[in-house]
């Protein structure tokens, strides 16, 4: 007898390729209706220098969007923090971490450090050195 967890478990598991292969089958034969008039007329009137422009064209498509994605999914302190404003510093949106306001400025990813005495936040960044107050709300919750 199975328990709810493992019956969801079962259904997870059978469901994901079900539906996969239910879908690569409805789009087979919408791929053959597609591709048949351009496979048989289309193509062969192409010339062969035509379809490698087309082909290199789509390569600088692809490597375009390939490096699009690539910056995106960089950590930009600007986009993925909130600046606050009456503190001088970035709080990341996921995380919670603390990052240097003066060091964003500038296109610097810097995360923010404890001071030794506990009660500043310190840039470590040589040419910044800039300091923030630190208040108990500043903390994580599994920092306090
Ligand atoms: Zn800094």
């Amino acid at each position: 007898m199975l328990d709810k967890q493992q019956t969801k478990r079962l259904i997870q598991v059978a469901l994901l390729p079900s539906c996969i292969g239910i879908a690569s089958h409805a789009l087979s034969g919408l791929a053959d209706e597609t591709w048949k008039p351009f496979l048989e007329h289309i193509l062969p009137a192409v010339s062969r220098s035509w379809l490698l422009l087309l082909v290199l064209l789509l390569c600088v498509v692809c490597c375009l969007l390939a490096i699009l994605l690539w910056m995106r999914s960089y950590f930009d302190v600007r986009r993925d923090c909130d600046l606050l404003t009456e503190r001088g510093f970035y709080r990341a949106k996921k995380t919670g971490d603390l990052y240097c306001g003066a060091c964003a400025a500038v296109h610097r990813t810097t995360p923010l450090k404890r001071s030794l005495n506990g009660c500043m936040w310190e840039c470590p960044f040589p040419d910044c050195n800039a300091t923030y107050d630190r208040l108990a709300s500043d903390a994580k919750p599994q920092d306090r």
